[in-house]
């Protein structure tokens, strides 16, 4: 087994970002099975270009974190933004933390769709994600009619102007562009129009930001072994953001070898 003996802070000679996210996928039996055999599957060239991030269901966290190698990073779907307290069914970013977790997913497009996130409510969760030591994945991308009409940049731009906190660092936050009509749906966004939105992003980051060029940039959207290759080699693409394949330790290494 190839141990990863890589630690968080050496984010920085940027290191492509692998990250899984498995949805409301599988039971524990299975969570396990494919930790397993993510981690069998790691080599050096991987832990040597990649940091690797697992996201499984909350409930399976525990289980997951309990069996990764050390430098394999485990990261939560969603936190609360409070607290503590009388909020059924929510979990709060400290208790992410207190599992192992390194990082969470906010503001993904499917918790903006089913449970109406507001970018201020991402932009809280964020900042409650950092108090509690965990770096935030904020999701951001377009629908298929908003690029249809022409309106991409302005709803990329409206989404991190209000989904990032303040204090938001590269230490502390990864941007993941997810074009919502490429999610799960085999559709990807073409070299141009990737190439093109990240150094849009890169450039919203530098208004707002000092040390901007660091800030990892994935994309997400139908990313597989055969795309990967591609979609790594352009300029601020710094790791990506993957679903279905995700589910599949094959696939997953497929493209973590791609990087
Ligand atoms: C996602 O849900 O973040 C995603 C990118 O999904 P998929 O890779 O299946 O398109």
């Amino acid at each position: 087994m190839t141990v990863c003996a890589l630690n968080i802070t050496e984010r920085h000679a940027m290191k492509k970002l692998i990250a899984g996210n498995w949805k409301m996928n599988g039971l524990k039996e299975d969570a396990i099975a494919l930790t397993d055999a993510i981690t069998a599957g790691l080599d050096d060239t991987i832990c040597q270009t990649c940091d690797v991030l697992v996201c499984p269901p909350h409930i399976h966290i525990d289980a997951v974190a309990n069996k990764v190698p050390d430098g394999v990073f485990v990261g939560g779907q969603d936190c609360s933004v409070r607290d503590s307290g009388a909020y059924t069914g929510d979990i709060s970013a400290a208790m992410l933390k207190d599992m192992g977790c390194s990082f969470v997913i906010l503001g993904h497009s499917e918790r903006r769709e089913y449970q109406a996130e507001s970018n201020s409510l991402v932009a809280e969760k964020a900042a409650k994600a950092h108090a509690n030591g965990l770096i935030a994945i904020i999701c951001v991308g377009e629908k298929e009619d908003e690029r249809e009409s022409g309106k991409e940049y302005d709803v990329v731009g409206q989404q991190l102007d209000a989904s990032l906190p303040e204090g938001a660092t590269p230490d502390n936050t990864v941007i993941a562009y997810e074009p919502v009509w490429a999610i799960g749906t085999g559709k990807v966004a073409t070299p141009d129009n990737v190439k093109d939105m990240h150094k849009f992003i890169r450039g919203k980051l530098q208004e707002r930001l000092d040390n901007f060029s660091d800030m990892r940039i994935l994309y997400g959207g139908s990313v597989k072994p055969e795309n990967a290759k591609v979609l790594f080699s352009i300029e601020n693409v710094d790791g990506a953001l993957i679903g279905g394949a995700s589910l599949k330790a094959a696939d997953f290494l497929g493209i973590a070898k791609a990087a």
